[in-house]
């Protein structure tokens, strides 16, 4: 049974309940757009892109995306928000907030939501993310999904509460020691709101022709708002950049820590050649201690989607594919031929991995460069 037939005939069986809009007014879809230092961060932009997607299934009145900036500069980048699906821009400006600080955004946030007044908020699953989005859902007495890497709308009904809902958020996560998804619903406060993973959704293209009202927005900071100050920030040099890298080079337990130092050997080589190149891994080669947790790739890791995924030793459980299935391409080296990733591969080559990538090596030494689109 679809799941449209499915819900015609839990309509069905519901019709005796009431229809109930517990809205009191609230419209629209409010996002965080986070800035790292000067830029804006890519979240910003995916989540604006999954709002816009959301939009579509809302009531026509509701059809709205405001994204909230906030942080010195912040107004440079009310623009390219405009142009990747915001409607409308709240620009909160400070030169004190060159960096996130927790009073200050969770005070400026919460303004502008009572200022919006809108049916669903969504912030970024970062570090700073998970810091601001729990503050605000305490202080307003909301619920909170976090970490979601799916989102829907639709009809939901509440037999004990003998109420209907035509369209509630359906805010969808990975549970139970991320085996299963759970979706989470909370039509009773509003915005009903979520933080979306990093990387899971994503962005809309940029759209010059769009248009939308930008408005500098005062959230009535009070002096001892600012009363933590950040004297200096130290950042890691050589973060992993997963998410930015057009090709990952993903080592499995089939490799062992020997074939890690070979894989790095190849994403040095196209990086030497102008390549933007990264090492993920497997979890099995996490949990073996092959290689660090930050590289590993799957449901339980990161979220990717490169030009070119090549998976190693890898066997292709459900679980890795979740994290690497939207790659553009993807070329599998794996000596079984009956190895699961093959089925989710464009290219498959099935030999051990000791005699394919050393030659990788060799060519990539000599100059050639993998077509990136
Ligand atoms: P294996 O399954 O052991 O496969 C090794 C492969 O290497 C084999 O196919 C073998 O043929 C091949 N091989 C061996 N030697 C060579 C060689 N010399 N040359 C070429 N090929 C060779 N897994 C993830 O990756 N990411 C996750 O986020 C993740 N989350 C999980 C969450 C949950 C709740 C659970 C239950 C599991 C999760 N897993 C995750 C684990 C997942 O189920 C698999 O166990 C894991 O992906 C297997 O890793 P692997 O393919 O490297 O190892």
């Amino acid at each position: 049974m679809s799941d449209a037939e499915k819900e015609k005939k839990q309509m069905e069986r519901d019709k005796n309940i009431p229809y109930v809009d517990l809205r009191n007014g609230a419209r629209g879809i409010v996002i965080w757009a986070q800035m790292d230092g000067d830029s804006l961060a890519d979240s910003a932009l995916e989540i604006l892109g999954e709002a816009r997607r959301v939009t579509k299934k809302l009531d026509e009145d509701s059809r709205n995306v405001i994204a909230v900036i906030i942080g010195k500069n912040s107004s440079k980048h009310a623009q390219t928000l405009i142009h990747h699906g915001a409607d409308r821009v709240y620009v909160i400006e400070d030169d004190r907030l060159f960096e996130y600080m927790t009073i200050p955004f969770t005070k400026a946030m919460i303004a502008a939501i009572k200022e919006i007044n809108p049916e669903i908020a969504i912030y970024s699953a970062s570090t700073l993310g998970r810091d601001l989005a729990p503050r605000i859902a305490a202080i307003l007495n909301l619920g909170l999904s976090a970490d979601c890497t799916e989102f829907d709308v639709g009809y939901y009904a509440n037999r004990r509460k003998n109420q209907r809902f035509a369209k509630v958020f359906k805010m969808i996560r990975p549970s139970f020691g991320e085996s299963k998804l759970a979706t989470i619903i909370g039509p009773w406060s509003y915005p009903q709101s979520a933080t979306a993973r990093p990387g899971v959704f994503p962005a809309l293209s940029a759209d010059t022709s769009r248009t939308g009202e930008i408005i500098n927005f005062d959230p009535g900071w009070e002096n001892s708002d600012f009363a933590v100050q950040i004297l200096e920030t130290v950042r890691s040099v050589a973060s992993l950049e997963l998410n930015k890298a057009d090709i990952i080079i993903s080592g499995g337990f089939g490799v062992g820590k020997e074939g890690f130092s070979m894989l790095l050997e190849l994403v040095e080589a196209l990086r030497n050649n102008g390549q933007k190149a990264e090492l993920g891994s497997s979890r099995a080669a996490v949990d073996a201690g092959f290689i660090e947790y930050k590289h590993q790739i799957g449901q339980t890791g990161k979220t990717v989607r490169p030009s070119i995924y090549i998976a190693v030793g890898i066997s292709g459980a459900i679980q890795h594919i979740a994290g690497m299935k939207d790659s553009k391409t993807v070329i599998a080296v794996n000596f079984d031929p009956t190895a699961k990733i093959f089925a989710h591969s464009n290219y498959g080559i099935v030999a051990d991995y000791r005699e394919v990538i050393p030659e990788m090596i060799d060519r990539v030494n000599v100059g050639y460069m993998f077509p990136i689109d």
